[in-house]
């Protein structure tokens, strides 16, 4: 059979440009999916990011230009070319659009036309595919960004013969972001009126993106398989639950996977220490080098919590404020690393002012200290309000660092709260004697409810063989790709099945 030639379209990934998870998966998914005999290459906006010398420097200009239509112009893009783990990636240049500072969103707000900036970027991946001459049997679309796509090939180009046999899959990484615009943002797409209807890309007067790739792809997918089942009710479907629930025999959730070429200890170049499930000492040392980066005193009986996270109400800083005093009267030490709203960070900075013994802040992003915090805390804390998948709790899980999580989305399907053994001999008879779980996981959204889970853990920990036990467990589990891209495979199979 001939391989399935997939393109990835994305609005970041790494090694290039990233913001979130988005970036780790467009990044890992290709190489892994390579691996199972497709042929895949990337296709991203050109960010100052990704022009600043440093790894990414083998980008080369192509020559080749493209002419794309936006509103009542035609915009000349440039087609840029470069690689990642063998993977060819084009970059779409137009510097008024992309050279800048940020990809989305500056700290007092998003770009004005961020609508402007990602219709050209769908169109372009469309007249810059039929110039390359990469005719795809599948254009793997991923969030609001890259919505417009399969609007375009299912409207303006439904005769392009070019496009005859394409595909399109959609992924939704999180549904609260749209990409809504008003409505007079509408003609700067160039699609027929018709396209703006409640039917097709309008949502209660405004032009939305994200709904757009819903009801024009021709697979959608999440996540994870919990948040594919959330998004169509109410409480979190962000209005789209409808269309979703309407769409849901093309509706799947596929759990991310890690890229463990990244993400394990045994392997991690950023950490003092190496360290695997067969012997943990690596890790002590890790501990001793985050407290010393966040220059915390603490005694060892004290554990260390870990929060990377962008600073948004969706991750639970809401109920983890309300906490917050509180956890700081308990024998723990916390290490924050996050950047976003700015209440976060102020509540956050006058905290870590207060308890400087304690809790350590840095308000950056920084990803050579998220592996530190990976591999130096002994729990990791995603009290999240929704999670389509997360990814840092699967990390967590593979430095021995144990999840506690509230039961939403991709924390849900990943995490299993834990289960000591029994202890009482009368209690043991007709049960087994190993313990279960791999964290600790609370349901109510409530600062109850997460300092009652946190003080469960804290408990277990002094109990040193039971936790090592705990971390070996959690060290052991397999989240690699492997799985993921194979279910992405059979849903790009079954479309192309006639
Ligand atoms: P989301 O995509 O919703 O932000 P995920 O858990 O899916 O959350 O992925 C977050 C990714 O971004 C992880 O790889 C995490 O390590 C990384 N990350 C988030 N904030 C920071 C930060 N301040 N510094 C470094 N890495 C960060």
């Amino acid at each position: 059979m001939k391989p399935i030639k997939i393109l990835i379209a994305t609005p970041e990934a790494i090694p290039f440009a990233k913001t979130g998870g988005l970036a780790d998966v467009t990044g890992a998914l290709p190489k892994v999916l390579k691996g199972l005999g497709c042929e895949v290459r990337l296709i991203m906006p050109f960010y100052r990011q990704i022009q600043e010398p440093g790894e990414k420097t083998d980008i080369k200009d192509t020559g080749i230009q493209v002419s794309v239509p936006l509103g009542f112009r035609e915009i000349d893009v440039s087609v840029f070319e470069g690689s990642a783990n063998g993977i060819p990636a084009y970059f779409l240049k137009r510097d008024e659009y992309y050279d800048r500072k940020y990809l989305y969103t500056m700290p007092d707000g998003d770009y004005f036309d961020n609508a402007e900036r990602f219709i050209l970027f769908s169109r372009g991946v469309i007249e810059a595919i039929k110039k390359l001459d990469f005719q795809p049997d599948i254009i793997h679309c991923h969030d609001w960004q890259t919505g417009l796509i399969s609007t375009y090939l299912k409207t303006i180009y439904k005769d392009a013969q070019f496009f005859a046999n394409t595909k399109t899959v959609f992924t939704i990484h999180n549904i609260a972001y749209q990409g809504q615009f008003p409505e007079s943002h509408f003609s700067l797409t160039g699609l027929p009126q018709g396209a703006f209807t409640p039917d097709g890309i309008e949502f209660w007067g405004n032009m939305n993106l994200l709904k757009a790739g819903i009801i024009f792809s021709d697979i959608v997918t999440t996540v994870s398989e919990k948040y594919s089942k959330e998004i169509q009710t109410p409480e979190f479907g962000y209005g789209l639950e409808g269309v979703l629930m309407a769409k849901k025999d093309k509706l799947f959730g596929v759990l991310n996977g890690v890229d463990y070429d990244d993400w394990s200890p045994e392997k991690d170049k950023f950490t003092i220490a190496n360290y695997d499930y067969k012997n943990l000492s690596g890790k002590a040392e890790c501990r001793k080098d985050l407290l010393r980066e966040y220059m915390l005193n603490l005694p060892d009986n004290a554990p260390v919590i870990g929060i990377i996270s962008r600073l948004a109400d969706q991750k639970g800083f809401d109920i983890l404020s309300q906490a917050m005093e509180d956890l700081m009267s308990m024998n723990i030490g916390m290490v924050v690393l996050g950047t976003g709203e700015k209440k976060y960070h102020d509540l956050f900075a006058e905290l870590a002012k207060k308890y400087p013994k304690k809790l350590g802040v840095k308000i950056t992003f920084d990803n050579k200290l998220a592996h530190k915090i990976e591999a130096g805390s002994d729990m990791f804390l995603m009290p999240s309000k929704y999670e389509p998948c997360g990814l840092n709790q699967i990390y967590s899980l593979k430095y021995g660092t144990i999840p506690i999580v509230r039961a939403t989305g991709g924390l849900d399907d990943t995490i299993q709260d834990y289960t000591p053994p029994p202890s009482h001999p009368l209690l043991k008879r007709g049960f087994s004697n190993e313990p279960t779980g791999n964290g600790f996981k609370f349901n109510e959204y409530s600062s109850h409810a997460l300092l009652t889970k946190i003080k469960e853990a804290v408990k277990i920990f002094p109990n040193k063989k039971e936790w090592e036990k705990l971390a070996q467990t959690a060290m052991q589990q397999d989240f690699s790709w492997q799985r993921s891209a194979k279910r992405y495979v059979e849903l790009y199979e079954r479309l192309l099945t006639p």
